[in-house]
């Protein structure tokens, strides 16, 4: 064919002719737009893309990050309790604007807010709190942590997230709550989720630790539930290494949840309860004032680009793109996550397909090894003594036998293939069509994988 001889940029430049476009449609509708030159990398052809991806969070460690880490070193206020005006205070006011929230408390982690939430509202020993398998740990550590019975409901196959109806089947009379998971930052079935916790009186903690800034149905991920969890972790989206925030409206659930967080001292200074210290330092609430200007803007860049991608895998069967529920404005893009269905591959397993776009120069990753069923954490808790005092022998034996979620592990095993998209998506026009380049080029050459 004639544009064989066109590198692959010429090509996408040169697509816009009816021609071309027209020749690729019967095969890949919505993809016509890209080529197909040469052999695959893997098989010894010339990879799509050889350039290096921007690394997270070195991205973002400007000049204007270090001054005010420097400003903190030289202040000698490194601890919130030294000043009610320093970074942690400072930052806690910023991100509950920037949330649309009225309350925010600053944490040492993501699971640390999830599991002050938990405290805070005393659940513990005999409650049942309802997740998602597929998750980070920290939100399954938050429950366990409290001595709680973290209940795993299965997932939507298409969207990776908690499936309502799943939820709903695992509620009984001593369950307390219910944490769904914006995996990826996007946001899960909330309408559904706050129904079925109104129906039965249960209380919502979103866990948004990847989903900053995203919207649904008019709101801000995090401020539909009676909580909102998020992680400032080294990978995420706004980070100091290691960090988390909760936030809220309810005044007084919040004055709870600092008190936990401040090992159960109040804000007079009383000591008044069980908690544990885990505090957010100053230099974590330095290093998250120093980016936070930029934190809006590149959420919308990684948004639109996420967008760009989905143009472009819009009518293309064999990867799809994470299914958005009605309401969906917006994800934090943590990952773009894609379905990939082999059947469309000529059969050829994620693996082949995976380690055939890395030789292309795009890393797209299987993301979560395994839903948290099958971790050994499951025998492990039903073994211990005060599960087995808290807990009655037949519902424990239960909680074994239903943990068995099918479409996880087909998320998991088979199907899940991610773009990480804290600092990927932030790339170029360029560099998205790189990443689709690289998944046709596979996807053309699929007879030989
Ligand atoms: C990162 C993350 C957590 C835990 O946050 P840490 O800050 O790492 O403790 C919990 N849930 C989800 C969905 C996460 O991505």
């Amino acid at each position: 064919m004639k544009f064989k001889d066109l590198s692959r940029r010429g090509f996408i430049s040169a697509v816009t002719t009816t021609t071309v476009a027209t020749a690729f449609s019967s095969v890949m509708p919505a993809i016509g737009k890209t080529g197909n030159a040469g052999e695959l990398a893997i098989l010894g052809g010339t990879p799509v893309r050889t350039k290096a991806w921007p690394k997270w969070p070195a991205m973002i460690a400007d000049e204007k990050l270090m001054e005010s880490v420097i400003k903190t070193t030289k202040s000698g206020i490194w601890s919130r309790i030294q000043s009610p005006t320093g970074t942690v205070a400072t930052f806690e006011k910023e991100y509950a604007r920037l949330m649309g929230t009225q309350l925010c408390i600053g944490t040492g982690s993501g699971t640390q807010a999830l599991a002050t939430s938990v405290e805070a509202m005393d659940f513990g020993p005999g409650d049942e709190v309802i997740t998602s398998p597929y998750s980070d740990f920290g939100t399954v550590s938050a429950i366990l942590t409290s001595r709680a019975l973290p209940v795993l409901a299965d997932l939507d196959r298409d969207s990776f997230q908690l499936d309502p109806d799943e939820v709903e089947k695992k509620i009984n009379k001593n369950t307390k709550a219910i944490i769904p998971v914006h995996i990826m930052g996007m946001p899960c079935n909330m309408e559904r989720i706050m129904a079925i916790a109104k129906k039965h009186n249960l209380k919502v903690i979103e866990d948004a630790c990847q989903a900053n800034f995203a919207r649904y149905q008019g709101k801000q991920l995090g401020t539909i539930g009676d909580l909102g969890c998020f992680s400032f972790q080294a990978s995420k989206q706004i980070s100091c290494g290691e960090g988390g925030a909760i936030i809220g409206n309810d005044p007084e659930l919040m004055d709870r949840c600092f008190t936990v967080q401040n090992h159960g001292t109040n804000r007079k200074g009383f000591n008044v309860t069980i908690g544990p210290k885990y505090r957010m330092n100053e230099f974590e609430g330095a290093v998250l004032m120093g980016q936070i200007a930029g934190a809006k803007e590149r959420f919308e860049r990684r948004n639109a680009n996420a967008a760009y991608l989905d143009s472009k895998l819009k009518d293309f069967p064999g990867l799809m793109p994470q299914k958005k529920y009605p309401g969906t404005e917006s994800s934090g893009y943590y990952k773009y996550a894609m379905s990939y269905r082999k059947e469309h591959f000529n059969n050829a397993d994620r693996s082949k397909f995976l380690k055939a776009v890395a030789a292309e120069g795009i890393n797209l990753s299987p993301y979560i090894a395994r839903g948290f069923h099958v971790e050994p954490w499951v025998d492990e808790i039903i073994s211990l003594r005060e599960y087995q005092a808290m807990y009655s022998a037949s519902r424990l034996k239960r909680y074994k036998e239903e943990m068995k979620m099918p479409n996880c592990d087909l998320v998991c095993n088979e199907e899940m293939v991610v773009l990480e998209g804290v600092a990927s998506l932030l790339g170029t026009t360029q560099d998205m069509d790189d990443v689709v380049n690289a998944i046709m080029k596979v996807y053309e050459n699929r007879a030989r994988l």
